[in-house]
């Protein structure tokens, strides 16, 4: 069999440790290290383990002539943080885990910082902490890079700094021949565009270049309280991003869930996550996010903040043993179709709340108009969002549970909530095609969720930059384009 076949190459290629084989302490180690445990459902034949860019090359060289062929699969994974299943596993196949590829180092003068593609956002935000420095990344410093910076991403940043994607300005990457190339605003601008958005559907990404900025204390953190408040926040919230004077340095998320912990209290918590990102002491702008009442005074943590510490506390709510799902839709930021959202995702947990180890949680996060104005200076993107439909909101249903019987429950509702959420929003005049990379269910199609135009593009660059199409037949997990 090819596998086999590729095996044997692969071990002779490289040293045992960098070919980590089923049924060692090793293999289990790596293979249960995801933040959905999900993903270990699946069993690859090896995980190989790049030390630098070289061993992709030649591991994108031994590789190459089998996944041609169509027999045999690979997976790419950052930090493996992104739960969809398959996206960065694979059965039966090799999954290439970039965890070795580390470095961060700082230049232009500090005005770019290059960073490992294995690397994770709290990483470099201690490094750039330090020297009074910050890239918008991950709100949670253990997510990886790639997941982020190939795909949109919001940062505690964003309404000031743009998509994370658009901060990228320059991807290192191996394609399908092993050549290395760069792309950037002045070199393989195509590839530079389409990688902003079109994950991991080109090439292996070995670096990416960020754009730094000064950054120092902000002021944030989170607010616990009852679904009674929730219509007045999302009023809030929306008018805010309404307004022509709205300041870029508040970033907001609303949430509101359903765990066994909180069932006791009340059976939908609401959490608000709240940001002003510079340093002042409770800006009043938060006040209507921060001083609802009744709240749960006792987990409050809105204080002076550093980069570092907020990441971390974002990290902790984060689990690797629990199973986990995300998906999302975005509409315009309109109140009452994410009150009717809203409803629609309560009504359906009833038949949920059994389920063993669940914590569900609906979440608001925005695109306000000063982050998609910002795409277009920073060079563009694959997405396909129109700047003027916004102030846009992502609506992500977010899951953890604990057992597989439960899978097809848990995804069977909660695509049935988006679908009638992007129903709703249809009759509304209020539906948004994008769907987030990112926070997309496997199901879901935000290859699609583009628009035609933008799919075209990435096709075009698909068959320029591979065209072969190494990573459309051979990495099939993710979203491809040929669908
Ligand atoms: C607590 C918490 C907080 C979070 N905060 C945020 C947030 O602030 N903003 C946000 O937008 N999301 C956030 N997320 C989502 C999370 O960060 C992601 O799901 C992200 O995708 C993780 O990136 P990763 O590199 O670990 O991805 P992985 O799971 O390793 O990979 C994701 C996808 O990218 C591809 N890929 C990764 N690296 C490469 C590469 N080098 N070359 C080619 N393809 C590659 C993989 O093949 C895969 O398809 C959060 C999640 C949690 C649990």
């Amino acid at each position: 069999m090819a596998i086999n076949e590729v095996l044997k190459a692969l071990k002779g290629a490289f040293p045992t440790a960098q070919v980590v084989l089923p049924g060692t302490d090793a293999f289990t180690a790596l293979n249960t290290s995801y933040l959905s445990k999900a993903q270990a459902d699946l069993q690859p034949r090896a995980i190989f383990l790049p030390r630098d860019r070289d061993d992709v090359i030649k591991f994108i060289r031994v590789i190459g002539p089998y996944t041609l062929q169509g027999s045999v699969k690979f997976a790419v994974r950052g930090a493996g943080q992104q739960p969809a299943l398959g996206c960065n596993n694979v059965d039966d196949g090799i999954t290439v885990d970039l965890r070795n590829l580390t470095g961060i180092l700082l230049k232009d003068n500090d005005a770019t910082v290059s960073i490992g593609a294995g690397e994770r956002w709290g990483e470099v935000y201690s490094k750039l902490q330090e020297k009074g420095l910050a890239v918008t990344g991950s709100r949670s410093g253990m997510g990886g890079i790639g997941g982020l910076a190939l795909s949109g991403g919001l940062s505690f940043f964003s309404t000031r700094e743009g998509f994370i994607t658009d901060n990228v300005t320059n991807f290192e990457v191996v394609l399908a021949s092993g050549e290395v190339i760069n792309a950037n605003a002045n070199k393989n601008t195509d590839l530079f565009v389409s990688l902003r958005g079109g994950g991991n559907n080109f090439a292996i990404v070995t670096r990416y270049d960020m754009r730094t900025f000064k950054q120092g204390k902000f002021w944030g953190g989170a607010v616990f309280y009852f679904p009674n408040s929730f219509p007045s926040q999302v009023e809030a919230y929306v008018k805010e991003l309404k307004d022509p004077e709205a300041t870029n340095e508040t970033h907001i998320m609303l949430g509101a869930g359903y765990s066994a912990t909180f069932a006791q209290i009340s059976e939908i918590m609401c959490m608000n996550q709240v940001y002003y990102t510079r340093e002042v002491e409770s800006p009043p702008i938060l006040d209507p996010f921060v001083n609802m009442q009744p709240q749960l005074d006792h987990m409050r943590s809105v204080r002076m903040l550093d980069l570092v510490d907020a990441a971390k506390e974002q990290a902790s709510q984060g689990s690797s043993t629990s199973r986990v799902s995300y998906i999302n839709t975005t509409v315009k930021a309109d109140v009452p179709t994410l009150m009717a959202a809203y409803e629609t995702y309560v009504n359906a947990l009833g038949p949920l709340k059994a389920i063993e180890g669940l914590t569900t949680s609906f979440t608001l996060q925005a695109y306000p108009k000063s982050l998609l104005a910002m795409t277009e200076s920073a060079g563009g993107n694959s997405l396909g969002i129109d700047p003027l439909e916004g102030p846009l909101m992502s609506i992500l249903l977010l899951s953890f549970w604990q057992n597989k019987e439960d899978d097809d429950k848990i995804h069977s509702t909660f695509k049935s909530v988006i679908e009638a959420v992007d129903q709703d929003a249809a009759t509304r005049g209020t539906a948004v095609s994008y769907k987030y990379m990112n926070y997309a269910a496997p199901f879901q199609d935000p290859i699609n969720s583009y628009g035609k135009e933008s799919k075209a593009k990435l096709q075009a660059t698909s068959k320029k930059y591979d065209p072969e199409g190494l990573f459309q037949k051979g990495v099939s997990g993710g979203w491809k384009l040929l669908g």
